[in-house]
Protein backbone atom coordinates (compact mmCIF):
# COMPACT_ATOMS: atom_id res chain seq x y z
CA UNK A 1 0.00 0.00 0.00
CA UNK A 2 1.43 3.45 -1.27
CA UNK A 3 2.03 6.30 1.69
CA UNK A 4 -0.78 8.26 2.65
CA UNK A 5 -0.03 11.20 4.84
CA UNK A 6 -2.14 11.23 8.16
CA UNK A 7 -3.62 14.68 7.58
CA UNK A 8 -6.83 13.23 9.62
CA UNK A 9 -4.18 12.71 12.33
CA UNK A 10 -2.08 15.66 12.59
CA UNK A 11 -5.87 16.84 12.82
CA UNK A 12 -7.10 15.59 15.82
CA UNK A 13 -3.61 15.58 17.80
CA UNK A 14 -3.71 19.50 17.27
CA UNK A 15 -6.91 19.83 18.82
CA UNK A 16 -7.40 17.14 21.47
CA UNK A 17 -3.71 16.55 22.28
CA UNK A 18 -1.27 19.48 22.24
CA UNK A 19 -3.69 22.28 22.68
CA UNK A 20 -2.78 24.40 19.33
CA UNK A 21 -5.28 26.54 20.23
CA UNK A 22 -3.23 28.48 22.37
CA UNK A 23 -0.53 29.09 19.66
CA UNK A 24 -3.24 30.25 17.02
CA UNK A 25 -4.53 32.56 19.55
CA UNK A 26 -1.12 34.34 20.02
CA UNK A 27 -1.30 38.40 18.34
CA UNK A 28 1.69 36.54 15.94
CA UNK A 29 -0.03 33.45 14.63
CA UNK A 30 -3.44 35.35 13.68
CA UNK A 31 -2.92 34.04 10.44
CA UNK A 32 -3.06 30.06 11.54
CA UNK A 33 -6.73 29.73 11.34
CA UNK A 34 -8.29 26.36 11.39
CA UNK A 35 -8.89 27.22 8.06
CA UNK A 36 -5.67 27.97 6.78
CA UNK A 37 -4.35 25.07 8.57
CA UNK A 38 -6.45 22.43 7.03
CA UNK A 39 -6.08 23.65 3.68
CA UNK A 40 -1.95 23.88 3.72
CA UNK A 41 -1.97 20.55 5.24
CA UNK A 42 -4.31 18.80 2.83
CA UNK A 43 -2.15 20.53 0.03
CA UNK A 44 0.27 19.31 1.14
CA UNK A 45 -1.01 15.95 1.85
CA UNK A 46 -1.72 15.99 -1.75
CA UNK A 47 1.80 16.73 -2.72
CA UNK A 48 3.07 13.67 -0.28
CA UNK A 49 0.87 10.87 -1.61
CA UNK A 50 1.25 11.45 -5.34
CA UNK A 51 5.13 13.70 -5.99
CA UNK A 52 6.87 12.52 -2.86
CA UNK A 53 5.95 9.06 -1.76
CA UNK A 54 6.84 7.51 -5.59
CA UNK A 55 10.59 9.21 -5.31
CA UNK A 56 11.73 7.24 -2.17
CA UNK A 57 12.60 4.19 -3.85
CA UNK A 58 13.91 5.66 -6.41
CA UNK A 59 16.80 6.98 -4.49
CA UNK A 60 16.90 3.90 -2.54
CA UNK A 61 17.76 2.52 -5.94
CA UNK A 62 19.66 5.45 -7.30
CA UNK A 63 21.10 7.23 -5.10
CA UNK A 64 22.97 10.80 -4.89
CA UNK A 65 25.95 10.60 -7.23
CA UNK A 66 29.12 12.98 -8.04
CA UNK A 67 29.71 14.03 -11.05
CA UNK A 68 32.88 15.72 -12.11
CA UNK A 69 32.48 17.99 -9.03
CA UNK A 70 29.17 18.35 -9.24
CA UNK A 71 26.10 16.13 -6.87
CA UNK A 72 23.47 14.55 -9.38
CA UNK A 73 20.61 14.09 -7.41
CA UNK A 74 18.38 10.61 -7.51
CA UNK A 75 15.58 10.36 -10.60
CA UNK A 76 12.66 12.78 -9.77
CA UNK A 77 14.18 14.44 -7.17
CA UNK A 78 14.28 17.83 -8.86
CA UNK A 79 10.38 18.21 -9.53
CA UNK A 80 9.34 16.50 -6.20
CA UNK A 81 11.92 19.12 -4.42
CA UNK A 82 9.97 21.89 -6.91
CA UNK A 83 6.18 20.86 -5.81
CA UNK A 84 7.33 21.04 -2.25
CA UNK A 85 8.67 24.59 -2.58
CA UNK A 86 6.26 25.57 -4.95
CA UNK A 87 3.79 24.87 -2.48
CA UNK A 88 5.87 26.59 0.35
CA UNK A 89 6.29 23.60 2.63
CA UNK A 90 9.73 24.51 2.73
CA UNK A 91 9.44 27.69 4.38
CA UNK A 92 6.10 27.13 6.52
CA UNK A 93 7.65 29.06 9.54
CA UNK A 94 9.78 31.98 7.45
CA UNK A 95 9.19 35.65 8.50
CA UNK A 96 6.89 36.95 6.08
CA UNK A 97 8.93 39.95 5.37
CA UNK A 98 11.34 37.68 3.07
CA UNK A 99 8.64 35.94 1.74
CA UNK A 100 7.57 33.32 4.64
CA UNK A 101 4.27 32.24 5.16
CA UNK A 102 4.92 33.00 9.10
CA UNK A 103 3.12 30.07 10.48
CA UNK A 104 3.83 28.64 13.86
CA UNK A 105 7.02 26.13 14.14
CA UNK A 106 3.63 23.51 15.25
CA UNK A 107 2.09 23.70 11.41
CA UNK A 108 6.15 23.28 10.10
CA UNK A 109 6.37 19.93 12.00
CA UNK A 110 3.59 18.60 10.70
CA UNK A 111 4.45 19.46 6.82
CA UNK A 112 8.14 18.09 8.24
CA UNK A 113 6.53 14.98 9.42
CA UNK A 114 4.24 13.94 5.88
CA UNK A 115 6.95 14.76 3.86
CA UNK A 116 9.81 13.02 5.57
CA UNK A 117 6.77 9.49 5.48
CA UNK A 118 7.09 9.95 1.66
CA UNK A 119 10.44 10.44 0.92
CA UNK A 120 12.65 11.14 4.34
CA UNK A 121 16.18 11.65 2.05
CA UNK A 122 14.54 14.47 0.04
CA UNK A 123 12.73 16.06 2.92
CA UNK A 124 16.50 16.67 4.49
CA UNK A 125 17.06 19.10 2.12
CA UNK A 126 14.52 21.72 3.22
CA UNK A 127 15.02 20.44 7.44
CA UNK A 128 18.75 22.19 6.93
CA UNK A 129 17.25 24.93 5.15
CA UNK A 130 14.55 25.91 7.53
CA UNK A 131 17.56 25.42 10.34
CA UNK A 132 19.81 28.04 8.40
CA UNK A 133 17.03 30.37 7.76
CA UNK A 134 15.91 30.49 11.09
CA UNK A 135 20.00 31.04 12.23
CA UNK A 136 19.86 33.71 9.69
CA UNK A 137 16.60 35.40 10.68
CA UNK A 138 18.20 35.28 14.41
CA UNK A 139 22.05 36.24 13.96
CA UNK A 140 22.75 37.68 10.20
CA UNK A 141 23.31 41.22 9.94
CA UNK A 142 20.43 43.13 7.49
CA UNK A 143 22.46 42.96 4.70
CA UNK A 144 22.75 39.19 5.19
CA UNK A 145 19.09 38.97 5.39
CA UNK A 146 18.26 41.15 2.80
CA UNK A 147 20.07 39.09 -0.26
CA UNK A 148 19.52 35.46 1.45
CA UNK A 149 16.62 34.99 3.24
CA UNK A 150 14.31 35.62 0.01
CA UNK A 151 16.31 32.94 -2.10
CA UNK A 152 16.54 30.48 0.74
CA UNK A 153 12.90 31.28 1.86
CA UNK A 154 11.45 30.62 -1.85
CA UNK A 155 13.25 27.50 -2.25
CA UNK A 156 15.49 28.74 -5.17
CA UNK A 157 18.67 28.34 -3.07
CA UNK A 158 19.42 25.56 -0.22
CA UNK A 159 21.58 25.55 3.07
CA UNK A 160 23.41 23.35 4.79
CA UNK A 161 24.99 23.13 8.19
CA UNK A 162 28.64 22.44 8.10
CA UNK A 163 29.88 21.36 12.14
CA UNK A 164 31.48 17.55 11.72
CA UNK A 165 35.17 17.42 11.04
CA UNK A 166 36.97 14.08 11.13
CA UNK A 167 38.33 14.96 15.21
CA UNK A 168 34.87 16.65 15.80
CA UNK A 169 32.06 15.23 16.15
CA UNK A 170 30.52 14.81 19.16
CA UNK A 171 33.23 17.02 20.49
CA UNK A 172 32.27 19.97 17.96
CA UNK A 173 34.61 21.97 20.15
CA UNK A 174 37.42 19.83 18.70
CA UNK A 175 37.09 21.49 15.48
CA UNK A 176 40.15 23.14 13.66
CA UNK A 177 38.99 25.01 10.67
CA UNK A 178 40.29 28.53 10.31
CA UNK A 179 38.74 31.44 9.02
CA UNK A 180 40.81 34.71 8.88
CA UNK A 181 39.85 38.04 8.57
CA UNK A 182 40.53 39.87 4.97
CA UNK A 183 40.38 43.25 6.09
CA UNK A 184 37.27 44.10 3.56
CA UNK A 185 34.42 42.38 6.01
CA UNK A 186 34.92 39.00 4.69
CA UNK A 187 37.00 35.69 6.09
CA UNK A 188 38.85 33.08 4.29
CA UNK A 189 37.52 29.62 5.39
CA UNK A 190 40.20 26.78 4.87
CA UNK A 191 39.37 23.22 5.86
CA UNK A 192 37.24 20.09 5.65
CA UNK A 193 34.17 18.76 6.56
CA UNK A 194 33.01 15.94 6.72
CA UNK A 195 29.07 13.97 7.06
CA UNK A 196 27.34 16.96 5.17
CA UNK A 197 24.03 16.50 4.12
CA UNK A 198 22.88 18.38 1.30
CA UNK A 199 26.65 19.79 0.57
CA UNK A 200 25.74 19.82 -3.05
CA UNK A 201 22.74 19.71 -5.44
CA UNK A 202 21.81 19.88 -8.89
CA UNK A 203 18.19 21.46 -7.83
CA UNK A 204 18.70 24.41 -6.59
CA UNK A 205 21.09 27.85 -8.28
CA UNK A 206 23.26 27.97 -4.64
CA UNK A 207 24.16 26.12 -1.91
CA UNK A 208 24.74 28.45 0.90
CA UNK A 209 27.28 26.19 3.94
CA UNK A 210 26.68 27.97 7.41
CA UNK A 211 30.33 26.20 8.24
CA UNK A 212 32.30 26.20 11.95
CA UNK A 213 35.18 28.00 12.02
CA UNK A 214 38.16 28.92 14.41
CA UNK A 215 39.71 32.92 14.50
CA UNK A 216 43.78 32.72 14.58
CA UNK A 217 43.34 34.34 18.32
CA UNK A 218 40.29 32.59 19.57
CA UNK A 219 40.32 30.39 22.50
CA UNK A 220 40.33 26.71 22.55
CA UNK A 221 37.38 24.47 22.56
CA UNK A 222 33.66 25.57 22.14
CA UNK A 223 34.59 29.21 23.49
CA UNK A 224 36.51 29.83 20.33
CA UNK A 225 33.83 29.00 17.47
CA UNK A 226 32.40 31.38 14.82
CA UNK A 227 29.94 30.65 12.65
CA UNK A 228 30.84 31.66 8.58
CA UNK A 229 27.89 31.88 6.14
CA UNK A 230 30.01 30.54 2.99
CA UNK A 231 27.91 30.32 -0.38
CA UNK A 232 28.96 28.12 -3.02
CA UNK A 233 28.68 30.84 -5.63
CA UNK A 234 29.00 34.11 -4.55
CA UNK A 235 26.17 36.53 -5.17
CA UNK A 236 27.19 39.47 -7.49
CA UNK A 237 25.68 43.34 -7.10
CA UNK A 238 22.18 42.31 -8.55
CA UNK A 239 22.45 39.13 -5.56
CA UNK A 240 22.14 36.65 -8.69
CA UNK A 241 25.00 33.50 -8.38
CA UNK A 242 28.30 34.81 -9.28
CA UNK A 243 31.57 32.96 -9.34
CA UNK A 244 32.12 30.13 -7.52
CA UNK A 245 33.82 30.09 -4.15
CA UNK A 246 37.08 27.88 -3.38
CA UNK A 247 34.93 25.29 -2.02
CA UNK A 248 34.34 21.76 -3.60
CA UNK A 249 32.47 18.58 -2.54
CA UNK A 250 35.37 15.55 -2.57
CA UNK A 251 33.46 12.75 -2.45
CA UNK A 252 30.03 11.25 -1.18
CA UNK A 253 29.62 8.73 1.91
CA UNK A 254 28.65 5.41 1.03
CA UNK A 255 25.43 4.46 3.72
CA UNK A 256 23.54 1.90 5.32
CA UNK A 257 20.58 3.77 4.06
CA UNK A 258 18.90 7.45 3.39
CA UNK A 259 20.78 6.67 -0.10
CA UNK A 260 18.86 9.92 -1.88
CA UNK A 261 20.58 12.48 0.81
CA UNK A 262 23.94 12.90 -1.09
CA UNK A 263 26.11 13.07 2.46
CA UNK A 264 29.13 15.32 1.50
CA UNK A 265 33.05 15.54 2.55
CA UNK A 266 33.54 19.40 2.00
CA UNK A 267 37.00 21.19 1.24
CA UNK A 268 36.39 24.78 2.00
CA UNK A 269 40.60 26.17 0.58
CA UNK A 270 40.46 29.82 1.00
CA UNK A 271 36.37 30.69 0.60
CA UNK A 272 35.29 33.55 1.05
CA UNK A 273 32.78 33.34 3.52
CA UNK A 274 31.00 36.53 6.20
CA UNK A 275 30.94 36.29 9.34
CA UNK A 276 27.44 35.57 11.20
CA UNK A 277 26.70 36.67 14.55
CA UNK A 278 29.47 37.74 17.13
CA UNK A 279 33.08 36.32 16.77
CA UNK A 280 33.67 32.98 19.43
CA UNK A 281 30.32 33.19 19.47
CA UNK A 282 29.57 30.54 16.53
CA UNK A 283 28.41 28.14 18.76
CA UNK A 284 25.76 29.74 20.24
CA UNK A 285 24.34 31.37 16.81
CA UNK A 286 24.45 27.23 15.42
CA UNK A 287 22.35 26.17 18.21
CA UNK A 288 19.80 27.93 17.01
CA UNK A 289 19.18 25.57 13.92
CA UNK A 290 20.22 23.10 15.69
CA UNK A 291 17.38 22.72 17.90
CA UNK A 292 15.21 23.57 14.54
CA UNK A 293 16.93 20.34 13.18
CA UNK A 294 16.35 18.06 16.58
CA UNK A 295 12.37 18.66 16.34
CA UNK A 296 12.73 17.80 12.76
CA UNK A 297 14.48 14.79 13.76
CA UNK A 298 12.60 13.73 16.02
CA UNK A 299 9.86 13.75 13.10
CA UNK A 300 12.27 11.66 11.11
CA UNK A 301 11.56 9.08 13.60
CA UNK A 302 7.88 9.52 13.68
CA UNK A 303 7.26 10.13 9.82
CA UNK A 304 9.15 6.51 9.58
CA UNK A 305 6.99 4.68 11.81
CA UNK A 306 4.09 6.13 10.39
CA UNK A 307 5.13 4.57 7.02
CA UNK A 308 6.06 1.51 8.53
CA UNK A 309 2.67 0.98 10.68
CA UNK A 310 0.52 2.00 7.25
CA UNK A 311 2.68 -0.86 5.53
CA UNK A 312 2.70 -3.61 7.94
CA UNK A 313 -1.05 -3.13 8.62
CA UNK A 314 -1.89 -3.43 5.22
CA UNK A 315 0.18 -6.75 4.92
CA UNK A 316 -1.67 -8.44 7.62
CA UNK A 317 -4.51 -7.40 6.51
CA UNK A 318 -4.13 -9.15 3.29
CA UNK A 319 -1.53 -12.20 3.71
CA UNK A 320 -3.15 -15.30 4.93
CA UNK A 321 -1.12 -17.68 7.14
CA UNK A 322 -1.93 -20.41 9.83
CA UNK A 323 -5.25 -19.91 11.94
CA UNK A 324 -6.03 -17.39 14.42
CA UNK A 325 -7.87 -18.43 16.72
CA UNK A 326 -10.03 -15.63 17.19
CA UNK A 327 -11.13 -12.95 14.39
CA UNK A 328 -13.19 -12.90 11.60
CA UNK A 329 -10.71 -12.37 8.92
CA UNK A 330 -8.67 -15.10 8.48
CA UNK A 331 -5.65 -13.36 7.99
CA UNK A 332 -2.77 -12.63 10.16
CA UNK A 333 -4.16 -9.56 11.35
CA UNK A 334 -6.14 -11.50 13.84
CA UNK A 335 -3.27 -13.62 15.09
CA UNK A 336 -2.46 -12.59 18.98
CA UNK A 337 1.13 -11.71 18.02
CA UNK A 338 0.61 -9.84 15.21
CA UNK A 339 -2.14 -7.74 16.86
CA UNK A 340 0.58 -7.22 19.88
CA UNK A 341 2.88 -5.56 16.88
CA UNK A 342 0.64 -3.83 15.11
CA UNK A 343 -0.55 -2.34 18.19
CA UNK A 344 2.77 -1.34 19.59
CA UNK A 345 3.89 0.41 16.54
CA UNK A 346 -0.04 2.64 16.72
CA UNK A 347 0.66 3.22 19.88
CA UNK A 348 4.18 4.28 19.85
CA UNK A 349 3.67 6.03 16.78
CA UNK A 350 0.98 8.13 18.53
CA UNK A 351 3.10 8.81 21.57
CA UNK A 352 6.17 9.80 19.24
CA UNK A 353 4.47 12.19 17.41
CA UNK A 354 2.18 13.84 20.45
CA UNK A 355 5.12 14.57 21.98
CA UNK A 356 6.99 16.71 18.92
CA UNK A 357 4.36 18.45 18.73
CA UNK A 358 3.85 19.17 21.93
CA UNK A 359 7.27 20.83 21.53
CA UNK A 360 6.63 22.32 18.72
CA UNK A 361 3.63 24.03 20.85
CA UNK A 362 5.93 24.70 23.20
CA UNK A 363 8.44 26.26 20.78
CA UNK A 364 5.57 28.32 19.70
CA UNK A 365 4.63 29.54 22.83
CA UNK A 366 8.07 30.18 24.00
CA UNK A 367 8.94 32.26 20.94
CA UNK A 368 5.64 34.15 21.29
CA UNK A 369 7.18 35.71 24.86
CA UNK A 370 5.80 32.77 27.70
CA UNK A 371 9.06 32.03 29.49
CA UNK A 372 7.82 28.89 30.97
CA UNK A 373 7.23 27.29 27.72
CA UNK A 374 10.34 28.21 26.58
CA UNK A 375 11.76 26.50 29.56
CA UNK A 376 9.67 23.57 29.14
CA UNK A 377 10.99 22.89 25.07
CA UNK A 378 14.08 23.36 26.63
CA UNK A 379 13.77 19.90 28.46
CA UNK A 380 11.19 18.32 25.57
CA UNK A 381 13.79 19.24 23.43
CA UNK A 382 16.40 16.19 23.99
CA UNK A 383 13.41 13.27 24.86
CA UNK A 384 11.38 14.10 21.95
CA UNK A 385 14.42 13.57 20.34
CA UNK A 386 15.63 10.65 21.85
CA UNK A 387 12.06 8.90 22.04
CA UNK A 388 10.98 10.28 18.41
CA UNK A 389 13.99 8.68 16.96
CA UNK A 390 13.74 5.05 18.58
CA UNK A 391 10.33 4.93 18.30
CA UNK A 392 11.26 5.27 14.44
CA UNK A 393 14.03 2.29 14.89
CA UNK A 394 11.69 -0.16 16.72
CA UNK A 395 8.20 0.65 14.81
CA UNK A 396 10.35 0.14 11.56
CA UNK A 397 11.90 -3.17 12.95
CA UNK A 398 8.51 -4.63 13.47
CA UNK A 399 7.56 -3.45 10.35
CA UNK A 400 9.61 -5.71 9.17
CA UNK A 401 8.85 -8.83 11.60
CA UNK A 402 4.91 -8.62 10.51
CA UNK A 403 6.33 -8.78 6.81
CA UNK A 404 7.94 -12.12 7.90
CA UNK A 405 10.57 -12.65 5.44
CA UNK A 406 9.06 -10.78 3.04
CA UNK A 407 10.31 -7.72 5.36
CA UNK A 408 13.82 -8.76 4.74
CA UNK A 409 13.38 -8.83 1.18
CA UNK A 410 14.06 -5.27 -0.34
CA UNK A 411 10.82 -5.13 -2.76
CA UNK A 412 8.66 -4.50 0.03
CA UNK A 413 10.35 -1.17 0.43
CA UNK A 414 10.22 -1.94 4.17
CA UNK A 415 13.50 -2.98 4.87
CA UNK A 416 14.18 0.94 3.71
CA UNK A 417 12.15 2.27 6.50
CA UNK A 418 14.48 0.65 8.91
CA UNK A 419 17.85 1.11 6.73
CA UNK A 420 16.53 5.27 6.03
CA UNK A 421 15.69 5.78 9.90
CA UNK A 422 19.14 4.32 11.98
CA UNK A 423 21.09 7.18 11.30
CA UNK A 424 18.47 9.27 13.34
CA UNK A 425 19.27 8.51 16.34
CA UNK A 426 23.29 9.14 15.40
CA UNK A 427 23.43 12.90 14.01
CA UNK A 428 21.69 16.26 15.16
CA UNK A 429 23.64 14.74 18.64
CA UNK A 430 23.57 11.08 19.22
CA UNK A 431 20.93 9.99 21.63
CA UNK A 432 23.27 9.28 24.76
CA UNK A 433 24.49 13.06 24.44
CA UNK A 434 21.03 14.31 24.13
CA UNK A 435 20.19 11.83 27.37
CA UNK A 436 23.40 13.47 28.80
CA UNK A 437 21.61 16.80 28.17
CA UNK A 438 18.57 16.17 29.87
CA UNK A 439 20.10 15.01 33.22
CA UNK A 440 23.20 17.84 32.81
CA UNK A 441 22.40 21.25 31.38
CA UNK A 442 18.31 20.78 31.93
CA UNK A 443 18.72 19.86 35.43
CA UNK A 444 21.25 23.23 36.22
CA UNK A 445 18.28 24.32 37.73
CA UNK A 446 18.19 21.76 40.49
CA UNK A 447 15.54 20.10 38.24
CA UNK A 448 13.05 23.44 38.48
CA UNK A 449 12.03 22.75 34.78
CA UNK A 450 11.35 19.28 35.14
CA UNK A 451 9.38 19.68 38.25
CA UNK A 452 6.95 21.57 37.13
CA UNK A 453 6.40 19.35 34.44
CA UNK A 454 5.95 16.11 36.43
CA UNK A 455 3.54 17.88 38.74
CA UNK A 456 1.21 19.15 35.87
CA UNK A 457 1.68 15.80 34.05
CA UNK A 458 0.51 15.00 37.55
CA UNK A 459 -2.72 16.39 38.31
CA UNK A 460 -3.72 15.97 34.62
CA UNK A 461 -3.49 12.38 35.31
CA UNK A 462 -5.25 11.97 38.87
CA UNK A 463 -8.05 13.56 37.47
CA UNK A 464 -8.40 11.36 34.62
CA UNK A 465 -10.74 8.29 35.13
CA UNK A 466 -8.22 5.82 33.28
CA UNK A 467 -5.16 7.97 35.07
CA UNK A 468 -3.87 6.26 38.45
CA UNK A 469 -1.03 4.17 36.86
CA UNK A 470 -0.24 7.39 35.15
CA UNK A 471 -0.42 9.67 38.34
CA UNK A 472 1.75 6.55 40.27
CA UNK A 473 4.59 6.93 37.34
CA UNK A 474 4.71 10.45 37.48
CA UNK A 475 5.57 10.12 41.09
CA UNK A 476 8.60 7.46 40.27
CA UNK A 477 9.42 9.86 37.83
CA UNK A 478 9.92 12.72 39.93
CA UNK A 479 11.57 10.22 42.65
CA UNK A 480 14.29 9.40 39.94
CA UNK A 481 14.58 12.80 39.21
CA UNK A 482 15.49 13.74 42.49
CA UNK A 483 17.89 11.17 43.25
CA UNK A 484 19.26 12.12 39.14
CA UNK A 485 19.74 15.77 40.87
CA UNK A 486 22.01 14.30 44.31
CA UNK A 487 24.45 12.25 41.81
CA UNK A 488 27.91 13.14 40.50
CA UNK A 489 27.36 14.00 37.07
CA UNK A 490 29.03 11.02 35.79
CA UNK A 491 26.51 8.75 37.97
CA UNK A 492 23.75 10.94 35.89
CA UNK A 493 25.16 9.88 32.70
CA UNK A 494 25.29 6.66 33.67
CA UNK A 495 21.95 6.64 34.34
CA UNK A 496 20.70 9.30 31.43
CA UNK A 497 19.14 6.64 28.94
CA UNK A 498 17.10 4.78 30.69
CA UNK A 499 16.30 8.35 32.87
CA UNK A 500 14.81 9.50 29.76
CA UNK A 501 12.99 6.90 28.05
CA UNK A 502 11.07 6.45 31.34
CA UNK A 503 10.67 10.27 31.54
CA UNK A 504 9.25 9.72 27.57
CA UNK A 505 6.95 6.48 28.97
CA UNK A 506 5.07 9.01 31.35
CA UNK A 507 4.63 11.85 28.61
CA UNK A 508 3.51 9.11 26.41
CA UNK A 509 0.61 8.10 28.57
CA UNK A 510 -0.30 11.68 29.34
CA UNK A 511 -0.88 11.67 25.23
CA UNK A 512 -3.10 8.76 25.47
CA UNK A 513 -4.94 9.66 28.25
CA UNK A 514 -6.05 13.18 26.07
CA UNK A 515 -6.51 11.16 23.11
CA UNK A 516 -9.03 8.78 25.40
CA UNK A 517 -10.54 11.63 26.17
CA UNK A 518 -12.37 11.74 22.87
CA UNK A 519 -13.92 8.73 23.81
CA UNK A 520 -13.18 7.52 20.13
CA UNK A 521 -13.09 3.44 21.19
CA UNK A 522 -10.14 3.18 19.27
CA UNK A 523 -8.19 6.16 20.98
CA UNK A 524 -9.49 4.58 24.07
CA UNK A 525 -8.10 0.93 23.22
CA UNK A 526 -4.66 2.51 22.30
CA UNK A 527 -4.60 4.07 25.85
CA UNK A 528 -5.35 1.34 27.69
CA UNK A 529 -2.66 -0.82 25.56
CA UNK A 530 -0.28 1.70 25.94
CA UNK A 531 -0.96 2.08 30.01
CA UNK A 532 -1.15 -1.52 30.43
CA UNK A 533 1.79 -2.77 28.66
CA UNK A 534 4.30 0.05 27.71
CA UNK A 535 4.43 2.10 30.74
CA UNK A 536 5.49 -0.27 33.58
CA UNK A 537 8.38 -0.45 31.59
CA UNK A 538 9.18 3.14 33.41
CA UNK A 539 9.64 1.18 36.13
CA UNK A 540 12.33 -0.69 35.53
CA UNK A 541 14.35 2.25 33.48
CA UNK A 542 13.92 4.40 36.86
CA UNK A 543 15.36 1.18 38.27
CA UNK A 544 18.17 1.20 35.62
CA UNK A 545 18.97 4.86 36.13
CA UNK A 546 19.35 4.40 39.83
CA UNK A 547 22.22 2.51 39.39
CA UNK A 548 24.13 5.94 37.83
CA UNK A 549 27.30 4.57 36.83
CA UNK A 550 28.08 1.46 39.30
CA UNK A 551 29.38 -1.35 37.56
CA UNK A 552 29.84 -0.19 34.70
CA UNK A 553 33.60 0.66 35.52
CA UNK A 554 34.07 -2.75 36.60
CA UNK A 555 35.89 -4.13 33.36
CA UNK A 556 38.83 -2.43 32.74
CA UNK A 557 39.12 -0.98 29.22
CA UNK A 558 41.21 -3.60 28.39
CA UNK A 559 38.91 -6.25 29.35
CA UNK A 560 35.83 -4.67 27.70
CA UNK A 561 37.72 -3.93 24.39
CA UNK A 562 39.91 -6.93 24.27
C1 LIG B 1 24.05 10.50 7.28
C2 LIG B 1 24.68 11.53 8.16
C3 LIG B 1 24.37 12.87 7.95
C4 LIG B 1 24.99 13.86 8.70
N1 LIG B 1 24.73 15.18 8.43
C5 LIG B 1 25.49 16.14 9.04
C6 LIG B 1 25.41 17.51 8.61
O1 LIG B 1 24.62 17.87 7.74
N2 LIG B 1 26.24 18.40 9.21
C7 LIG B 1 27.13 18.06 10.18
O2 LIG B 1 27.85 18.92 10.66
N3 LIG B 1 27.22 16.77 10.61
C8 LIG B 1 26.43 15.80 10.06
N4 LIG B 1 26.53 14.50 10.47
C9 LIG B 1 27.45 14.15 11.54
C10 LIG B 1 26.76 13.73 12.83
O3 LIG B 1 26.16 14.84 13.43
C11 LIG B 1 27.81 13.02 13.69
O4 LIG B 1 28.03 11.76 13.10
C12 LIG B 1 27.37 12.88 15.13
O5 LIG B 1 27.37 14.13 15.75
C13 LIG B 1 28.29 11.92 15.93
O6 LIG B 1 29.64 12.27 15.75
P1 LIG B 1 30.68 11.11 15.35
O7 LIG B 1 30.16 10.43 14.15
O8 LIG B 1 32.04 11.69 15.28
O9 LIG B 1 30.62 10.08 16.54
P2 LIG B 1 31.45 10.19 17.90
O10 LIG B 1 31.33 11.56 18.46
O11 LIG B 1 32.80 9.64 17.69
O12 LIG B 1 30.63 9.21 18.85
C14 LIG B 1 30.85 7.80 18.90
C15 LIG B 1 30.08 7.25 20.12
O13 LIG B 1 30.62 7.82 21.32
C16 LIG B 1 29.61 8.50 22.06
N5 LIG B 1 30.18 9.71 22.65
C17 LIG B 1 30.94 10.65 22.06
N6 LIG B 1 31.23 11.62 22.93
C18 LIG B 1 30.63 11.31 24.09
C19 LIG B 1 30.54 11.91 25.37
N7 LIG B 1 31.11 13.09 25.64
N8 LIG B 1 29.86 11.27 26.34
C20 LIG B 1 29.25 10.10 26.10
N9 LIG B 1 29.27 9.48 24.90
C21 LIG B 1 29.97 10.08 23.92
C22 LIG B 1 28.52 8.82 21.03
O14 LIG B 1 27.25 8.93 21.64
C23 LIG B 1 28.60 7.62 20.10
O15 LIG B 1 27.86 6.55 20.63
C24 LIG B 1 25.89 13.49 9.74
C25 LIG B 1 26.17 12.15 9.97
C26 LIG B 1 25.59 11.17 9.19
C27 LIG B 1 25.94 9.73 9.44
Amino acid sequence: MPYRAPVAEFTFLLRHVVGFDRVSAQPAYAEATDETVAALLSEAGRICDEVLAPLNRQGDLHPARLENGVVRTSPGYAAGYRAMADAGMTAIAADPAYGGLGLPQTVAACINDMAGGACLALEMNPLMTQGQIEALSHHGSDAIKALYLPKLISGAWCGTMNLTEPQAGSDVGALATKAVARGDGTYAVTGQKIYISWGDTDFAANVVHLVLARLPDAPGGSKGISLFLVPKLIPDETGAPGVANSLKVVSLEHKLGLHGSPTCVMQYDGATGWLIGEENRGLAAMFTMMNNARLGVALHGVSIAEAATQAAAAYAAGRKQGQPLVGGTGMIVDHADVRRMLMEMRAETFAARALAFDLAVSIDLGHAGDAVQAARAAVLTPIAKSYGTEMGIKVANMGIQVHGGMGFIEDTGVAQFARDVRVAAIYEGTNGIQAMDLVGRKMADGGAAIHALIDAMESEAMGDPMGAPVAAMAGQLRVATDAMVGMELNDRFGGAVPYLMGFARVLGAIYHLRAAQSGAARRMALARFYIDRLLPEAAGLFAQAGHGAKGLYDLSAEDLCA
